[in-house]
């Protein structure tokens, strides 16, 4: 049971990409781990909002419909 949705967000200074569980893009003050840049959870609120719905609907809809075999199982996962 996924807890943590990790998201890659860019940063608004280096325009670097900041990969973080989504409820660390919510804490009051935070830096980029690749600038050092100040930013803030309200930098993020509305994107933030749209990962999280986005994320409710998916969950949604695999409970509501399973699909048979549509996946990459067998396959090697890239992670790319
Ligand atoms: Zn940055």
């Amino acid at each position: 049971m996924p807890t943590e949705e990790h998201v890659a967000l860019e940063c608004p200074y280096c325009r670097g990409e900041i990969y973080r569980p989504l409820k660390w893009f919510k804490q009051a003050y935070f830096t980029c781990p690749a600038c050092d840049g100040g930013l803030t959870a309200d930098q993020f609120t509305a994107i933030v909002g749209d990962l999280e719905q986005a994320f409710e609907e998916t969950i949604d809809e695999m409970m509501q419909d399973i699909p048979g075999c549509g996946c990459n199982c067998g396959g090697n996962k890239t992670t790319d």
